[in-house]
């Protein structure tokens, strides 16, 4: 086993510094030296739901960058001191329908997540990078393109790809109207790719206070969806409304924005919902959901923000502070993704 330095939970909001272990290197591995991880909201929500008892530490982390330090035997794609870039999933079947189509992140017998999830050849719990090192199957690491900043390009791995993967089922473009309910870290790449796309684009945010922020994300419009009047003004307009909201909430308000055969896209707080039939009936209007991204779609996410000079809105702070960005994305504190640069572990 291979030894390195990490971050695990302690508790429900807090983790520490911790020696963990990762495997050698499989024929098909990379090692990567991570440089940069984004902190993601799930990160929160898993640190809030683990069970301490049950086992496994847990180690957060899933939208990280860096740099190859070793390759397994039978590795093709990378070289030692290449850049990639790795999400929330580190492998799949390979063999299912959704595999085949591209759709790992739907992979019949459940895609191995990046952390929390169960590694298919040795039955391990995966740790994730909020660590110095990863060890991961090639075909799961992608080229960070030329041009991207690696810090402000590590949320794209999670935040991105999971908005980009709507935006794009949906074939949004120009001539769509999209609304992006809650401007977080999703929120804000949805709203940077939306434009990019070419879309009429709108934020949904509480209150006021990132009016101006979203106007220069490339934003056409802000509505402040604790305005009653601003809500009604705009009932019956977005052709798709990608809401990232990280909270159980009632997605009625939502639905009305959606126009006729128009989608909300659940993507946010992935609990239970409760709807009422006839928001969906007055408009023939759609609920959908979806989860990260296959491997093309990934790829061709990070293509389209080389091409487009899209990254993250960063605030980046030495991994020793991650208590301290927890803490503050907890309290909605960050505009507009906290990554952990991990060079203080050595
Ligand atoms: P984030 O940076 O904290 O942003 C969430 C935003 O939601 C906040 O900025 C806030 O926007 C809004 N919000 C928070 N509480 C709210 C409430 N009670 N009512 C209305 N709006 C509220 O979080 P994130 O990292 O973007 O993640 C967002 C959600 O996506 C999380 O639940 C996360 O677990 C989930 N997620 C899902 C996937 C997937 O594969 N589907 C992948 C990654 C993350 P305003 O201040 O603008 O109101
Ligand atoms: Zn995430």
């Amino acid at each position: 086993m291979r030894t390195t330095t990490g971050w695990r939970a302690t508790g429900p909001e807090t983790v520490a510094r911790t020696q963990l272990t990762r495997r050698e290197l499989r024929p098909d591995d990379i090692a990567v030296r991570v440089d940069f991880c984004g902190v993601c909201h799930s990160d929160v929500h898993a640190l809030r739901t683990h069970d301490e008892h049950a086992g496994a530490p847990l180690v957060p982390g899933h939208e990280f960058t860096g740099v190859v330090t070793g390759t397994g035997a039978e590795v093709t794609a990378f070289s030692v001191g290449d850049g990639v870039a790795v999400g929330n999933i580190v492998d799949s079947c390979g063999t299912c329908a959704m595999c085949v189509a591209g759709q790992e992140n739907y992979c019949r017998s459940f895609p191995t997540l990046t952390y929390g999830g169960t590694d298919r050849v040795d039955g391990s719990t995966t740790l994730g990078a909020y660590s110095r090192e990863y060890v991961v199957r090639e075909g799961f690491a992608y080229a960070l393109p030329a041009g991207l900043d690696p810090a402000a390009a590590a949320p794209l791995l999670c935040a991105g790809v999971t908005v980009w993967e709507p935006l794009r089922a949906l074939r949004v473009g120009p001539d769509n109207r999209v609304a992006v309910a809650g401007l977080g870290g999703l929120g804000h790449l949805a709203v940077k790719m939306a434009v990019a796309l070419g879309a009429t684009t709108t934020v949904i945010s509480r209150g006021d206070g990132k009016r101006d922020d979203a106007l220069r994300l490339g934003a056409h419009s802000f509505v402040d969806s604790t305005d009653e009047q601003r809500m009604a003004e705009v009932r019956d307009t977005f052709d798709v409304v990608i809401d990232t909201v990280s909270a159980p909430h009632d997605l009625a308000p939502y639905l009305r924005t959606v126009a006729t055969d128009g989608t909300l896209s659940l993507v946010g707080y992935l609990g239970q919902v409760t709807i009422e039939a006839t928001d969906l009936l007055m408009g023939r209007k759609k609920l959908s959901s979806s989860g990260s991204g296959g491997r093309p779609g990934t790829a061709e996410m990070l293509r389209f923000c080389a091409d487009n000079g899209i990254v993250a809105d960063v605030e980046v702070l030495p991994s020793a502070q991650v208590n301290t960005a927890l803490d503050r994305l907890r309290r909605n504190d960050v505009r507009y993704r906290f990554v952990l640069d991990m060079s203080d572990l050595g």
